[in-house]
């Protein structure tokens, strides 16, 4: 039977740079024992209060249909994070509660995308970005940024980009890079946003992520808060990554129109997993920079690890849980470095390639294992650039 289009399409087709993420799964199967590094996923799971939170609304009959839009608790603490964060007005009629960042990503490229209109997005990207531009039926198009600039996209490219296009997907702390987008760049993404009439898609997942410099909010820009979506998740805050429970702030109306697509594609979140997020984000900043602290340490043992080289160079690391290494020195690609790393040292880092074609060259580590571990794994990588560097 015939498959739609879009559906069939989503992907893009060709070598998506994850081969040596599947290849380390299958060694690991087979029993080799491989040091991963490569999702964003947290070694500490969800704090047992939160599980108890949880625990006690499904357990006290939260297990129906919960609102569409979210519970009025959740939407109106999700509102004030926001508002105290960033001083942007914000009520519980401009959050619309979804499950996780990802759906909140499609959901607003849904809103503002019409089949056919070009989406941009900067190049190196979090994985589904131009897949769910393609799910959305939009045109996909990246900004490639370069690592002498950061990877932090220049204002002319920002404006000959998003010439004639309808929106821009930003990621501020970035994955795969780790950087913090700085007040000029967000300038030059708002002035651009203004200058080409376009909507801006901000994915602020990583916002509690943050080890240098300040996270911005673009929606905080003057004119931006009527033409900004943000996108924001309980995932990377609150280790809540297996809860799938995240929000769209936007305009009142904006946000009463993506509620009608809930309405008829996920139909809300579960009730006591919204109730146990409530019961997360009344617990303040203490809890979230617990759950931060790790790889606010991890990324001091980065730096401390690189000194003294100058074969493996971090790109300047200032949030999020990842870094990026740019491996160049060693002549290899990300892709064949990681492959060859993967087989003598049995460590599994993400080709930059995975990320688009900016990051070549670069190698993304997830810093998201115990620290002695992840400094073993590190000065290996290190050693073993330094010996292909050498060759
Ligand atoms: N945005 C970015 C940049 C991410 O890295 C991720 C997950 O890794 C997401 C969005 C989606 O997160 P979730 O759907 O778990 O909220």
């Amino acid at each position: 039977m015939k498959l739609s289009h879009r559906i069939t399409h989503i992907t893009g087709g060709g070598s998506d740079g994850w081969d040596v993420f599947y290849k380390a799964r299958r060694m690991i199967a087979d029993g080799v024992p491989v040091t991963e590094l490569t999702i964003g996923e947290h070694d500490i799971r969800t704090h047992l209060d939160i599980l108890n939170a949880m625990h006690a609304a499904a357990a006290g009959g939260h297990t129906g249909y919960a609102m569409v839009p979210g519970t009025h608790a959740l939407r109106k603490s999700v509102a004030a994070r926001i508002a105290t964060r960033t001083g942007v007005p914000t009520t519980a009629d401009n959050i619309l509660i979804t499950p996780g960042g990802q759906a909140a990503l499609f959901a607003a490229h849904m809103a503002v995308c019409d089949p056919g209109d070009t989406a941009v997005y900067i190049d190196p990207y979090y994985a589904t970005y131009p897949g769910t531009i393609r799910s959305a039926g939009a045109v996909p198009k990246p900004i490639v940024t370069t690592p002498e600039t950061a990877f932090q996209p220049t204002a002319q490219a920002l404006i000959d980009a998003t010439t004639g296009a309808t929106s821009l997907l930003i990621n501020t702390p970035n994955n795969p890079t780790g950087v913090v987008y700085s007040q000029e760049t967000l300038q030059a993404v708002a002035d651009a946003c203004i200058a080409n009439d376009l909507w801006l898609i901000s994915d602020e997942v990583y916002d509690t992520q943050v080890w240098e410099g300040t996270h911005i909010s673009p929606r905080s820009l003057p004119g931006m808060a009527d033409r900004t979506l943000v996108v924001g998740s309980m995932s990377k805050s609150h280790a809540m990554t297996g809860s799938r429970v995240g929000w769209i702030c936007g305009p009142e109306d904006t946000i009463s129109q993506i509620i009608n697509l809930a309405t008829h594609t996920t139909y809300g979140v579960a009730g006591f997993i919204q109730d146990a997020a409530d019961f997360a984000l009344n617990q303040g900043d203490s809890l979230e920079e617990e759950v931060a602290a790790p790889f606010r340490r991890r990324r001091a043992l980065t730096m401390q690890a690189l000194e003294g080289q100058n074969v493996v160079r971090a790109v300047p690391a200032q949030g999020a849980m990842y870094v990026m290494l740019d491996i160049r020195a060693t002549g290899m690609d990300g892709e064949a470095f990681a492959n060859a790393l993967l087989d003598a040292e049995h460590i599994a880092v993400m080709p930059g390639e995975s990320f688009g074609q900016a990051a070549a060259g670069h190698v993304r580590v997830a810093m998201t294992i115990a620290d002695a571990q992840y400094v073993d794994a590190l000065n290996r990588l290190i050693a073993f650039a330094s010996a292909k560097a050498a060759e």
